[in-house]
């Protein structure tokens, strides 16, 4: 088993006096970090999309990877993928005018009271993406918190889920490099921080 060693650091944001939050946590050879941000913000080699089944846009994060992506990446999941995608899957589109190679549209469960089968698509959703990022040489990957927003997951229950998926995954599989999650504000990113500080006990 890869040992955990948590260091949780502040650092000022870029451009302001605001505070933002980071957790920085090392499982073998891959990091884990938790940042407080924007996840349209980031410089990693693949974004990851909360997108719905028919990969059709919407609000939320999907809204805001889209209008900073620009048109190319709504024209490349049209001709690529007419049939949308399952939930609990992704797939890979270019990133447009995103500081990225490749955006994951991944699909997460709506929450219907947590009986029906959603932390394991919730679980799969993240693992897709992280083959995703294997599969097309991607060493860096930054994600939203899936499901957390439109389609009600509870975000500490997400965060379990999330985390534990992630987890499994770099322990398993080495790769990639860096999996960073990128958490709209203090509430997502608090309760991320509680479950991972959690797991490295
Ligand atoms: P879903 O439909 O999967 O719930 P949403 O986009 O509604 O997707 O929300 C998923 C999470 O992403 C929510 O916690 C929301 O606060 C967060 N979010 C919204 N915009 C951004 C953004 N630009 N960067 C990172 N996270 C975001």
């Amino acid at each position: 088993m890869s040992a955990v060693s948590p260091q949780s650091q502040g650092a000022a944001a870029r451009g302001t006096n605001q505070r933002k939050q980071i957790m920085l946590v090392q499982f073998g050879k891959c990091r884990l970090e938790l940042v407080e941000g924007d996840v349209t913000d980031q410089q990693v080699d693949a974004i990851v999309n909360a997108a719905n089944d028919q990969l059709a846009g919407g609000g939320g994060v999907d809204g805001a990877i889209h209008r900073a992506g620009g048109p190319a990446l709504m024209e490349e999941t049209r001709r690529r993928y007419p049939d949308g995608c399952p939930t609990g899957d992704a797939v890979a589109t270019t990133a447009g005018n995103l500081n990225a190679k490749y955006v994951f549209h991944a699909v997460g469960p709506v929450w219907r009271g947590g009986q029906h089968g959603e932390a394991e698509l919730l679980r799969s959703a993240y693992r897709r993406c992280l083959e995703l990022a294997v599969e097309h040489n991607c060493a860096t990957i930054a994600f939203p918190a899936i499901s957390t927003g439109v389609y009600g997951y509870p975000t500490d229950r997400a965060a379990e889920e999330s985390l534990n998926a992630v987890r499994e995954f770099l322990t398993e599989r080495e790769q990639p490099e860096l999996t960073r999650f990128v958490l709209f504000g203090e509430g997502a990113f608090g309760a991320f921080a509680r479950v991972l500080e959690g797991m490295s006990v």
